[in-house]
């Protein structure tokens, strides 16, 4: 396979879970990632080293200009995108609505909400048949907390993540003759270090009771569902969202 998938936030959780399997399954990986550069060359190595073919960026997509020199490392590299998946995202210390600042709120939607329309904006400019594309596929990670509030957590990314599904929702309708889809997956409680940045590492064990399934999930649970809707097995969904949260 010659495709080109592009995973934001890809050191660690479920967008190194996603690297993994859709080296796997033969794409050519271009990794962003903010901070942890050392988890991400080790998750290059570790890719060439079974085979597959990835390289790694540093860019924080909460930043245009950075946004932007991503996708000119993509083109440089590849010169095309078939699959964007918009996983890097961000929660802060627990805390209720009236304790939360104007600088919180803007942090927390500059990542979770403006890097993801921004890299949403680059690859339909490379996706779009419109503007001489191929086509493609976007999968943004929305969450359980679009849906559930996340009340006395934080509500902020909640919110973030509930526009994320109105962004997922508008996008598909509005680029669906130009040869791009656009899902969703929503994860809920799933294990990775993100629960340790809100403040509560044990927060699954805390949790996992209220879980139909009765446990969290793996990131790479939610890879499978990233990965289906990334490929033409799901060639009849745009604007649709899989729940991966064990029921909850
Ligand atoms: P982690 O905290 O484990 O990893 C987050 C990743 O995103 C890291 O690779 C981090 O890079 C990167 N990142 C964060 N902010 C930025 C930024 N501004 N620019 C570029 N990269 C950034 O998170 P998860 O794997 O748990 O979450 C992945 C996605 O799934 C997120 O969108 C999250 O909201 C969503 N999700 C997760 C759930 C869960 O229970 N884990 C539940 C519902 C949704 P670095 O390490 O280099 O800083």
């Amino acid at each position: 396979m010659d495709k080109v998938m592009l995973i934001t936030g890809a050191s660690r959780g479920i967008g190194a879970a996603t690297a993994r399997l859709a080296a796997q399954r033969g794409y050519r990986l271009l990794l962003n990632y903010r901070s942890r550069a050392d988890l991400a060359a080790r998750l290059v190595e570790e890719i060439a080293a079974a085979g597959g073919q990835a390289e790694a960026v540093q860019a924080d997509i909460a930043d245009e200009a950075e946004v932007l020199r991503l996708f000119e490392a993509l083109d440089r590299r590849h010169g095309r995108l078939d699959v964007l998946v918009n996983n890097a995202g961000m929660l802060e210390k627990q805390m209720r609505v009236e304790q939360m600042d104007a600088a919180r709120l803007q942090r927390v939607l500059a990542t979770n909400l403006i890097g993801t329309f921004l890299c949403c904006r680059e690859a339909v400019k490379r996706m779009s048949t419109r503007h001489g594309g191929r086509g493609g596929a976007i999968v943004n990670l929305s969450s359980m907390a679009a849906r559930l509030g996340a009340p006395d957590e934080y509500v902020d990314y909640a919110a973030a993540k509930g526009a994320v599904d109105s962004l997922t929702l508008g996008l598909a309708r509005e680029v669906a003759d130009e040869g791009i889809r656009v899902n969703a997956v929503r994860p809920g409680l799933i294990d990775t270090e993100i629960h340790a940045s809100g403040g509560e590492p044990g927060r699954i064990q805390r949790l996992q009771g209220s879980v139909p399934l009765r446990r969290g999930g793996t990131p790479e649970e939610v890879a499978e569902a990233i990965l289906w809707l990334a490929s033409e097995q799901s060639s009849y969904c745009t604007g649709s969202f899989i729940d991966v949260s064990g029921g909850r």
